[in-house]
């Protein structure tokens, strides 16, 4: 079977790795260098990894695998009646097509946004790095996990870091989360100001609806926008995300969505653990193996600079904390989800009872 993959981000490399003993992978991928984690990108932003620790198969990894890598091409439209997808590089039949094209930073547009840096590629991390070693100074417009991550591994190489975040909490968790992750992140010298408008970019300055805050270096974290173009110029049902339901099927024949470019009810995961998840539920689908994913059960496990945290199963309104570093949330008395501190080894065993209860 010709199994074709838009995407060489961890969604579609991670289905290339299952499916590539058994049928013809070819990978299409617009940026020019194999794949790299992005998850290791605010580590090397810090100076605290290498630029080669980012890139864990070098391009002989996939000749050795038998996988098609065509690097700097990029996908345009896919003919679903022919089964062919059409590059700029030429056209390539698919048995089986699966859209893994992730996702791109969402852009605030404030007056002075064209001074705002972004991460999400190797090629935005030079540029940010570059900036920050300059002016040993950042500005984070959102406390997302990415803006967190960054804030935590910045800090700590003793770069000044502010977080402005539009609302009062952190990562959508409750007050007393917000307030232990900020509290740890404090203690590397981050400042928060939460619950702030931000209303434009003047010389050195973000002009937010309360104060003036000095930023020389402006981080724009504020979420993802699933990168849905060539599904949606390709006649595929398509709402923020490519529509798919639970074995990640679109509305076309024999043409799946994978990672952060796929929604379900919904819910776009939105983390490179979620994509290679579904890689493997889809793997399983195309051998024939019954599978499915769980999208409304959330698992992350994520690392502010030193302050390790996890997200599990789901969280309601009803929290309460079990022990100082592990709240529960409760529905219906069971408890359905729980954020762990600190001690993420804590966190798999939780992962592995509330998934067997579900
Ligand atoms: P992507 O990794 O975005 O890959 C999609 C690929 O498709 C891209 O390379 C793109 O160039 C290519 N593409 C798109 N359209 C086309 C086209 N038309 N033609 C050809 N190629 C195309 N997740 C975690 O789980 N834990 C973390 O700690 C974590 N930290 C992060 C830190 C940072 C700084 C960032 C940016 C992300 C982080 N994430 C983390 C999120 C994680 O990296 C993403 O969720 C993950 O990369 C999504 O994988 P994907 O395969 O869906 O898409």
């Amino acid at each position: 079977m010709k199994v074709v993959i838009v995407g060489n981000g961890p969604g579609g490399v991670e289905l290339a790795k299952q499916l590539s003993e058994e049928h013809e992978v070819t990978i299409v991928e617009r940026e020019t260098v194999p794949y790299y984690t992005k998850p290791m990108l605010s580590h090397y932003v810090a100076g605290l990894a290498e630029e080669k620790s980012l890139f864990p198969y070098p391009i002989d990894w996939y000749e050795k695998k038998g996988i098609r890598l065509l690097l700097g091409t990029n996908a345009k439209r896919i003919d679903s009646e022919k089964k062919i997808l059409e590059t700029d590089r030429g056209n390539f039949e698919y048995d089986v097509l699966v859209l893994a094209t992730g996702a791109k930073p969402r852009a605030l547009k404030i007056p002075g946004w064209e001074r705002m840096y972004t991460l999400r590629t190797i090629k935005d991390a030079k540029r940010l790095k570059e900036a920050v070693e300059r002016e040993k100074d950042l500005l984070i417009i959102g406390g997302g996990f990415i803006g967190l991550e960054i804030a935590g591994n910045l800090s700590k190489r003793g770069i000044k870091v502010r977080v402005v975040e539009k609302m009062t909490r952190l990562m959508g968790l409750d007050e007393e989360l917000t307030e232990r992750i900020k509290g740890e992140l404090e203690k590397h010298g981050v400042e928060f100001y939460l619950g702030r408008d931000v209303e434009r970019i003047e010389n050195d300055v973000l002009v937010t609806d309360k104060e003036e805050i000095p930023a020389r270096v402006i981080l724009c974290s504020i979420g993802i926008v699933p990168e849905v173009s060539l599904a949606k110029e390709s006649g595929l049902d398509v709402n923020k995300g490519i529509l798919v339901d639970k074995t990640f099927r679109t509305s076309k024949p024999d043409i799946y969505a994978i990672g952060d470019c796929a929604e379900h009810e919904g819910i776009i995961c939105g983390t490179a653990k979620a994509a290679m998840a579904h890689a493997k539920v889809l793997a399983n689908t195309l051998k024939g193996i019954p599978d499915e994913y769980d999208f409304h059960f959330r698992s992350s496990y994520f690392k502010f600079g030193d302050f390790p945290i996890a997200i599990v199963g789901e969280l309601t309104d009803r929290g309460e904390w079990i022990d100082s570093e592990t709240k529960s949330f409760y529905r219906d008395e069971k408890i359905v989800g729980v954020v762990v501190l600190s001690d993420v080894r804590k966190a798999r065993e939780w992962e592995e009872r509330l998934r067997s209860t579900r």
